[in-house]
């Protein structure tokens, strides 16, 4: 049963605590896109259009207009919608207080509600909100608060 697994998946997950050594640490997210290029890393940086030092709550993939988002883990999705600077968004609810965010969309694909899969597409990546070019902004929370979704990816992004 495909719900047993899922339920299995997430326990590893949250079974890794954010100071865990590197090698204890377990990647269950997927990557949000099928290229995975980061742009910009989780942390302080110099915000491109407010000119000042603010901390980034996320990381940002390389995307082009129409790419296909994917969904990092197995949710629901509870948000779809426009969210302020973030502009078209859809919220992934994963359980045990952990939530992933896709940013700048140009459009989403699934309704609140649905039930999705890992690696199913979601939505497409745009440029909405502010934004300086078409990305991905992708969020992890953790209870609300954003996290560094580095150390939970399986494999390596490239770096551009
Ligand atoms: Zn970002």
């Amino acid at each position: 049963m495909k719900p047993m697994i899922v339920v299995l998946a997430l326990a590893m997950w949250v079974a890794v605590p954010a100071q865990a050594a590197p090698e204890q640490a377990q990647a269950t997210l997927a990557y949000p896109l099928e290229s995975a290029t980061v742009k910009a890393p989780f942390g302080p940086r110099q915000h491109p259009t407010l000119k000042r030092e603010v901390l980034h709550h996320g990381v940002d993939f390389s995307a082009a207009e129409g790419d296909q988002v994917l969904a990092s883990s197995a949710g629901k999705v509870i948000y779809a919608g426009w969210y302020g600077d973030y502009g078209h968004v859809v919220i992934l609810d994963h359980g045990h207080g952990l939530t992933t965010m896709y940013a700048h969309l140009q459009t989403a694909l699934v309704a609140v509600g649905t039930t999705v899969e890992a690696h199913q597409a979601i939505a497409l990546a745009g440029n909405t909100g502010m934004s300086t070019g078409p990305h991905l902004h992708f969020e992890l929370r953790r209870d609300g608060k954003p996290i560094d979704p580095a150390p939970f990816f399986a494999g390596r992004a490239s770096h551009g």
